[in-house]
């Protein structure tokens, strides 16, 4: 069976970067599934503005087309801060002999050493980097030297071991940003072509976005 992909983020909505970003890995390195994770609370970050239920229902609406795409509700459902070590501690646990690829974009890739217990992820999944715009792969300090040690070019590597590697590649870039895409809805604009269909009637239908004032607080 190939690999489990993991892929966290806050979801605040789930859009298109997001999607094309997690087939275009699926596809790239066999996963055999990629699983959205919309974490609860992100430490060091301004809370989620739309509801966890309504952040879940997106994320549940924009998968529907992908049989190999799923929605992991776990971090809601633990509340409170999510952790990634946590989330792939538990995954690790019900997937002993699978392969989990942890899917970031680079800018998540760079905030890595943030991230609680962060040394523990790389023993626990693989880590695959996605090039975002305007990002480039660090050479210096403590991700410098995690690639140094970890990376690999080889695709496969990532289905032949469990966890261990480091694999950065490229993908086609959709510069939409969650933050960009609520400020437009604010601001009356429509997100028809950046997000799915059925995440566009949940934000028109909820009003999740339409209230948010500067600071991340809802009306
Ligand atoms: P925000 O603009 O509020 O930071 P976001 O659009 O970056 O939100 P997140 O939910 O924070 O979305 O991101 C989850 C994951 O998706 C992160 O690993 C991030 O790097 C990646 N990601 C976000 N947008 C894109 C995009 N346009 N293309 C590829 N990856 C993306």
């Amino acid at each position: 069976m190939g690999p489990i992909g993991i892929f966290g983020g806050t979801f605040d909505p789930i859009h298109y970067g997001h999607l094309r970003t997690a087939l275009e890995l699926l596809e790239g390195l066999s996963l055999a599934e990629v699983r959205f994770i919309p974490c609860s609370q992100q430490p060091f970050r301004d809370q989620p503005i739309a509801t966890n239920d309504v952040r879940l229902s997106m994320a549940k609406v924009a998968v529907e087309s992908e049989a190999r795409f799923s929605v992991d509700a776990r971090e809601l459902e633990r509340g409170g801060a999510s952790y990634s070590v946590d989330t792939l501690t538990g995954l690790r646990a019900e997937h002993q002999d699978r392969s989990l690829c942890l899917l970031l974009g680079m800018d998540a890739f760079l905030s890595l050493p943030s991230w609680r217990r962060w040394e523990e992820l790389i023993g626990l999944a693989h880590i695959v980097v996605a090039h975002r715009p305007g990002w480039q792969a660090p050479i210096e300090g403590v991700l410098g030297k995690l690639v140094r040690e970890h990376s690999t070019e080889v695709p496969r590597d990532l289905s032949t071991s469990r966890s261990g590697r480091v694999f950065i590649t490229p993908v086609t870039q959709l510069e939409i940003s969650a933050t960009r895409l609520r400020k437009f809805i604010r601001e009356g604009s429509d997100p028809k072509y950046l997000v799915p269909k059925g995440v566009w009637v949940i934000i028109a239908e909820t009003g999740c976005y339409s209230g948010e004032r500067v600071g991340g607080v809802n009306d």
